[in-house]
């Protein structure tokens, strides 16, 4: 049985990608804010999930260790989940004009 791995987008691309994402979010774990010695030790983590948003865009990516990336899964962080509530039960505001 193997166990889903978070990405590391591996390779220079992977490694540009952290580091800019390091300079924007500071060098540490996005969730638990453990510091890391460099950003080659984090993972990738897409802030949406992919199966809910299925583009790789730089705002939707954060550095997480890898028990948080691998604890997070497919779930989409509270703070989000709050604010789309409304669109998820149809009750925007237009909704209730309606
Ligand atoms: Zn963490």
């Amino acid at each position: 049985m193997s166990k889903r791995r978070p990405s590391r987008l591996s390779g220079h691309r992977g490694r540009r990608l952290r580091a800019i994402i390091g300079r924007r979010d500071g060098v540490r774990c996005f969730h638990c804010g453990v510091p890391f010695a460099s950003t080659d030790e984090a993972t990738l983590d897409h802030f949406v999930p992919r199966s809910v948003w299925c583009y790789d865009r730089m705002a939707n990516f954060v550095l997480a260790c890898d028990p948080c990336n691998q604890a997070k899964a497919d779930v989409l962080p509270l703070g989000l989940l709050l604010v789309l509530q409304p669109w998820l039960t149809g009750r925007t505001q237009e909704g209730r004009a309606a």
